[in-house]
């Protein structure tokens, strides 16, 4: 399945909310799936339970469910924000490596650059073009 197929598949099964409510129960959402999580977690790591991956990938599910409506609520897609996390990660470790220093250290401004360069990349200028000569020939461009 593509994340274009899950997002529609998961969508059919949104409240059907407009925009900020959707945002708003994607964020508290997301807080929420990540909380059960870390609740799996805290378990095996002080209360000596078994791994359930089965558990996890359940919760997990339910948290990219809360991601996607986040992105369906923004207009964004998950492409968009899979090429910009690789596209600030690249940039904070240039020998693509974990590293404490460049970790806690951050150079903002290199990462911020590399993201408006992917953006900026995948932006669709034709379109836009195209959507800016329709809007002024309509006379809806001010
Ligand atoms: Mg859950």
């Amino acid at each position: 399945m593509t994340p274009k197929e899950y997002s529609e598949l998961a969508l059919r099964t949104a409240a059907g909310r407009n925009y900020p409510l959707n945002m708003y129960e994607a964020g508290m959402g997301i807080g929420g799936e990540g909380g059960e999580i870390v609740d799996i977690i805290k378990k095996i790591a002080f209360y000596n339970k078994d791994i359930d991956k089965d558990h996890i990938k359940e919760e997990l599910g339910d948290l990219l469910w809360y991601v996607n409506l986040m992105l369906h609520s923004i207009g964004a897609t998950w492409e968009e924000v899979f090429d910009l996390n690789i596209a600030k990660l690249e940039a904070r470790y240039p020998d693509l490596r974990f590293n404490a220093d460049h970790a806690i250290n951050r150079d903002v401004n290199a990462e911020q650059k590399a993201m408006l360069a992917q953006a900026l990349g995948n932006y669709d200028w034709a379109t836009a073009e195209d959507d800016n000569a329709v809007a002024f020939n309509t006379g809806a461009l001010r």
